[in-house]
């Protein structure tokens, strides 16, 4: 569907050419509109071999298995989210550690999804009995007998056999960068 209106003053929005490709455009203010997005995060939190996985209470995914997750805040740093959706689905307090995958879907509303490593800190799993009916650490035998989402499957798989440590949050930068969230090699 074109995007009719900027979403910025409100003002009527045209096609133009924009570096060479027709993007539709504020015909008032400089905003354009580049495409809609959505970015997603999830958390892998390792204790003991196993892996911490919720099930999923509502559509889309009701009655499976998948770690837990969310999507991002437009001001909350990723790493803040994603620590509160931990938290708040499983009771499980785990801070971020590194980014270890992503997964990119080109659609209609293209979808990047960030996986975190996070180190357990403390707390019993929960479930919110909202969002997700059950929660706990599972280890890889104990998942042959659960539904768990292929995709969820994959993550585990990056969780327990990942050959490295990912994308490692830089605390201290050496250019000081206020305002980011770093991960680096
Ligand atoms: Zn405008």
């Amino acid at each position: 569907m074109e995007v009719k209106y900027c979403s910025s003053c409100g003002s009527e929005m045209e096609t133009r050419d924009v570096d060479g490709t027709a993007r539709r455009a504020c015909t008032a203010c400089s905003f354009v509109h580049w495409g809609n997005y959505s970015i997603g995060v999830g958390a892998l939190v390792v204790k003991e071999d196993k892996v911490l996985l919720v099930r999923r209470a509502q559509e889309p995914g009701k009655g499976y298995w998948t770690n837990p997750g969310g999507y991002i805040e437009q001001l909350e740093p990723i790493e803040e989210t994603i620590r509160r959706e931990v938290l708040e689905e499983s009771g499980i307090e785990a801070t971020v550690r590194s980014v270890v995958a992503l997964r990119d879907q080109p659609r209609n509303i293209h979808n990047l999804y960030v996986a975190f490593s996070m180190e357990y800190v403390g707390g019993q799993p929960t479930p919110d009995g909202v969002e997700v009916d059950a929660a706990g650490f599972y280890s890889l035998q104990e998942m042959e007998t659960m539904n768990v989402a292929p995709f969820t499957k994959w993550l585990v798989d990056v969780a327990l056999r990942g050959k490295s440590e990912g994308l490692i949050v830089d605390e201290n930068p050496v250019v000081p960068l206020t305002g980011y969230g770093l991960f680096r090699v």
